[in-house]
């Protein structure tokens, strides 16, 4: 019999398998994949299925206790972070593809469901699902729409916003609502929507119909090797600028092609070439040889120093694995990293990456870029030592310099990855107090209590509008 009488009340829904409330077991659980914040849930709650879901949440409203919903905690922003007094509800155990419709190309899935388990299950009937983030082999299909999370094939696809049809999602007092339909458009006011990158805050997911697109017919991979960085981007804009979309459009600088020839899938870049481009156009055959062709020639343009096209899937698939590895691969190079996220308009990328480099010897730091760049959306790397005293405030420091910048250039301080907690007092740089406390307002409207993630996405509370008995997050280290 547990002594807290609320993990007695989750053991008796979920089962002993279903709840963790030792040390050792909530340490897991301390972050998210930005490891600059940590802190231990009161307990970690696993359902297997969306009753148990209605159930664990009317109990934790009962207690009054504060809901962090998790799928595999791959988010880079602090967003899944454990919140003082908290409990994690974990979706990982309700990851079944419930149905797959092929003639109306959707399916019915849970929320924990990894988003490369659905492609692969869709896969079977010529179908896929579009988002890709380069996290696709662990990230849970709920942990992208939370996030409206993005992927190198977002570019012509569009984001996962795009891709959801309707959203099962219990509220914090235990009753459970669909927004949106799977089966039309729906008049009113879009709750789907409101509920798509909203971070946790407005409940928790637990099924949802997705989109799915069918396979695409005909892939052409083309990698372009530059001599400098300003030449590749000069081709990014160029490329767009001629009227091609290509379905992804990705770059890495000197110091990330370092990384991931170290890594765990080198493609034999030359050590001092100042940029890879890697180009994907699709679509039916005729078409492809047509966009890959305008391609080429924009590329040409730009003094590339050699442009080479995947002639077999194996070489295509070599090229995507060492992109799409390249954050873990920073590790060879580095005992840390620090990873940003925004956006700038295309053609602000040559002046927007000199003032990275430049923030970066300013700070003392090493940044390495790897990027959406078709979209606009940096990923700066920040390389550090955690272990050299002052290094998480200077990275810290760097990261919102870059974030200005990127807001400086007409961008945005978010691609993908979410505000989370770490960038939720940066919100300032785009939004005026009223604007802040209008999305507040809508938060509570979804979620009165305040008890759905409190102390992300939005400024601290009791700057935007006063929100007495929520505790904010711990900050970085603590
Ligand atoms: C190596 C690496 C590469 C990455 N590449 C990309 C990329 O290319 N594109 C991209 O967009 N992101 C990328 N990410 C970030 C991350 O993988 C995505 O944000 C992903 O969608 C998070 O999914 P998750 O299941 O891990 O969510 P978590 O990290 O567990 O949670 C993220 C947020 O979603 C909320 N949440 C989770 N599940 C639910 C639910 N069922 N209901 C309500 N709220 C929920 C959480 O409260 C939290 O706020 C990358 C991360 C890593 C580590």
């Amino acid at each position: 019999m547990a002594a807290d009488p609320l993990i007695a009340e989750l053991l008796a829904i979920v089962g002993p398998e279903g709840v963790l409330s030792s040390p050792a077991e909530l340490s897991v659980y301390a972050s998210d994949g930005n490891p600059l914040w940590r802190a231990l849930p009161r307990a970690v709650v696993l359902p297997r299925e969306h009753g148990e879901v209605e159930q664990v949440m009317a109990t934790l409203f009962r207690h009054g206790v504060p809901v962090v919903a998790r799928g595999a905690g791959t988010g880079l922003s602090g967003g899944a972070l454990p919140v003082p007094g908290g409990v994690i509800v974990g979706m990982n155990r309700m990851n079944r593809v419930l149905a797959i419709d092929p003639d109306n190309r959707r399916a019915l899935v849970e929320s924990g469901v990894i988003n490369a388990q659905l492609s692969a299950a869709a896969r079977a009937w010529g179908l896929e699902f579009a988002p890709d983030p380069s996290s696709q082999a662990a990230c849970t299909v709920g942990g992208n729409v939370a996030e409206n999370s993005g992927g190198a094939h977002c570019l012509k696809y569009g984001v996962t916003s795009q891709h959801i049809l309707a959203l099962e999602v219990v509220q914090a007092d235990g009753r459970a609502l669909w927004l949106g339909s799977p089966h039309r458009e729906t008049p009113g006011l879009d709750l789907r929507g409101l509920f798509v990158g909203s971070e946790g805050t407005m409940g928790v997911c637990t099924r949802l119909w997705v989109r799915l697109i069918p396979l695409r017919a005909s892939v052409e991979t083309v990698l372009a090797m530059f001599d400098r960085v300003e030449d590749a981007s000069e081709a990014v804009s160029g490329v767009i600028a001629s009227g091609v979309l290509p379905a992804a459009l990705e770059m890495m600088d000197q110091l990330a092609i370092a990384a991931v020839e170290r890594g765990t899938h080198p493609v034999g870049f030359p050590a001092d070439l100042g940029a890879v481009l890697l180009l994907e156009v699709d679509g039916g055959e005729e078409q492809c040889a047509e966009d890959t062709a305008d391609i080429l020639a924009q590329l040409q343009r730009r003094r590339p120093r050699a442009v080479v096209r995947a002639d077999r899937p194996a070489q295509r698939e070599l090229w995507w694995q060492n992109r799409k590895t390249a954050f873990g691969s920073m590790g060879r190079i580095a005992p840390a990293y620090y990873v940003q996220d925004g956006v700038i308009p295309r053609t602000a990328l040559v002046d927007v990456l000199r003032r990275v480099t430049r923030v970066g010897e300013g700070a003392g730091l090493r940044i390495a870029n790897v990027f959406h760049a078709g979209d606009g959306n940096l990923h700066p790397l920040i390389l550090f030592d955690p272990r050299t005293p002052g290094s998480v405030e200077r990275v810290l420091s760097a990261g919102t310099e870059v974030l200005a910048a990127c807001v400086e250039a007409g961008g945005a301080i978010s691609g993908e990855h979410g505000i989370g907690v770490e960038k939720r007092e940066e919100m300032r740089f785009m939004f005026s107090e009223q604007d802040l406390a209008l999305m507040d307002r809508v938060r509570l409207a979804m979620d009165p209590t305040g008890r759905m993630n409190p102390g992300k996405l939005l400024p601290t509370p009791g700057r935007c509008i006063d929100r007495p008995g929520l505790e904010a997050p711990a900050a970085p280290g603590s």
